[in-house]
């Protein structure tokens, strides 16, 4: 098809170079043909129409790309392209830009000679005249078919994805590189909503900064109230989209995070947890309390017998009222029978025992026997404090403590309040109650250690040996009068610091 364009350099010089000099000397250097040789051979499908867009030049690939010969094309209007599949409004715009001697360009559904139908590319250019007139259009078009299959093929399996997430109770998210959240399901949102808006992902981490893997129960509040997650957190790597990363550097690590809610199975397993600590304490508790008690009995065995043996040293032996002597032996066989008689005492071993962990064991136990009519508040230290402890003995000792000041409660109004903070590198429990003073309690400034306490099945320990254990730990035990009217007990524990622990 010839075109029907002047190919004379005067002329491509008044319509292309016009008044700049610059293009003027270009166009200068140039073979007058060059031109119309770029357009035949481009890959790009051009065409150029009359204003009536009857075509009157189009190249070889555009040819190529309708399937119909240059001799077809050449004088038809370009609706020859037309599909039917086009919404009219397309062509609406298209030449309502086009008329204003704006350039246009979008997507059309055109059909080939044979009927195949594909997706092009186009855009139309007005070309204009010495006169200011449009005189020709020019048209480019992209067969973009498979681009667009591409790109429909990614999109439904976006689509697809996101179904599939969307479908799964864990909350699922992808960060990138810089931490940002790229992807992410229903229940992440939902999560995030119920977070009041926070990113779920930062409010475990902050929470408990390592957990990475699943099986750590984090702990979260929401909307006043505690729910526990586990959270897993991938490595997947990623190529960049950047123009610069094209040859293959520059890859991306980012991060899946799927997060589970797993608040009933955690409340579960703390329930088995406290119930199993529980039997050990009473197992504990009653050997203790049996041993304490022997020991009572054999200082009692012992006084008397120590008496009637320093009487005995006084007369010599053959002189020894048999009578005497009898009970001496006697005590002597009661006191040994009793000696063997104590139970012998599991060692436990020294450990690092979160202030936290204790505070929670303490109330665990404590809560699910706690009258209606009397308030428990226990309150945790906001910073991870961790002690040296026979974990088991601990608990036990400060859990008798309180359930001590638990029995000298009103039935109805009692409160403890247990509060808990660092001071000088001492973990401080200030136990605080409400109940009535015990007369002489106060007076030696110091709580009555010595005096046996037995509510019930007589199993319980003394005061002293909840002392005991307190000293073992190095830790110092006091009472005091409270403020409210009832009566305080500080108990301070030498804090694990992190340089000893080291
Ligand atoms: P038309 O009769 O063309 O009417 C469609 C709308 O366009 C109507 O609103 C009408 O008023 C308006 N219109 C039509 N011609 C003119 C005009 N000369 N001036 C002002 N308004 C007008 N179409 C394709 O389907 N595929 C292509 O690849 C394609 N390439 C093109 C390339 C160029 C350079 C140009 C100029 C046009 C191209 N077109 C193409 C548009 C094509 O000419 C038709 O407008 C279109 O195919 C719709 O044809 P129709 O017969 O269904 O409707």
């Amino acid at each position: 098809m010839e075109p029907d364009i002047s190919t004379s350099s005067e002329r491509q010089r008044e319509v292309l170079g016009g008044d700049n000099p610059t293009l003027d000397a270009m166009l200068h250097l140039l073979p007058p043909s060059l031109f119309l040789e770029v357009v035949e051979q481009s890959s790009v499908a051009i065409s150029i129409t009359d204003t009536e867009a009857r075509i009157i030049y189009c190249n070889e690939a555009f040819a190529r790309q309708s399937g119909y010969t240059r001799s077809e094309l050449q004088g038809r209007n370009h609706n020859v392209l037309a599909s039917q599949q086009t919404p009219r409004h397309r062509y609406q715009a298209m030449w309502g830009a086009l008329t204003v001697r704006r350039p246009w360009s979008g997507k059309l559904i055109n059909r080939r000679k044979d009927g195949s139908l594909y997706l092009a590319d186009v855009s139309v250019t007005p070309v204009v005249d010495a006169q200011g007139q449009v005189s020709h259009y020019l048209g480019m078009h992209r067969d973009i078919s498979e681009l667009h299959a591409l790109d429909q093929r990614l999109q439904n399996q976006m689509a697809l994805m996101a179904a599939v997430l969307n479908a799964t109770p864990m909350a699922v998210a992808v960060l990138d590189d810089n931490e940002q959240i790229l992807l992410d399901n229903l229940a992440y949102k939902t999560l995030r909503s119920d977070l009041g808006g926070e990113e779920p992902v930062w409010q475990l981490h902050n929470a408990v900064p390592h957990a990475t893997v699943f099986g750590v129960y984090i702990p979260l509040t929401i909307r006043h109230r505690q729910r526990w997650f586990t959270q897993v957190k991938l490595p997947i790597e990623n190529l960049s989209e950047e123009a610069g990363h094209y040859f293959g550097h520059g890859r991306r690590l980012f991060t899946l995070v799927m997060i589970q809610e797993c608040t009933a199975e955690y409340l579960r397993h703390e329930q088995d947890r406290l119930e199993q600590l529980r039997l050990r304490l009473d197992e504990q508790r009653l050997l203790l309390s049996i041993d304490e008690t022997l020991q009572a009995a054999s200082l009692k065995v012992r006084a008397p017998l120590n008496l009637l043996q320093a009487a005995g040293r006084l007369v010599p032996d053959s002189q020894l009222n048999p009578a005497i002597r009898a009970a001496c032996e006697e005590g002597e066989r009661a006191w040994q029978w009793l000696q063997s008689c104590r139970p012998v005492l599991p060692a436990e071993a020294w450990q690092s025992l979160p202030a936290l962990q204790l505070l929670t064991d303490l109330d665990g136990l404590l809560r699910p026997q706690w009258p209606a009519g009397v308030q428990l508040l226990v309150e945790r230290p906001i910073v991870p404090l961790t002690l040296s402890a026979r974990p088991l003995r601990l608990t036990l000792a400060l859990w008798q403590l309180l359930e001590f000041l638990r029995g000298r409660l009103p039935d109805e109004g009692g409160l403890l309040h247990v509060h808990c903070h660092e001071h000088d590198q001492m973990l401080c429990i200030r136990c605080e109650d409400n109940g009535p003073l015990v007369e002489g309690l106060l007076a030696c400034h110091s709580l009555p250690f010595n005096c046996l306490w037995q509510t019930g099945d007589g199993a319980e320990l003394t005061l002293s040996l909840v002392q005991e254990i307190i000293n073992d730990h190095r830790g110092l035990v006091a009472v005091m009068l409270s403020e409210h009217g009832g009566v305080q007990v500080h108990v301070e524990l030498p804090l694990l610091l992190e340089d000893r622990r080291s």
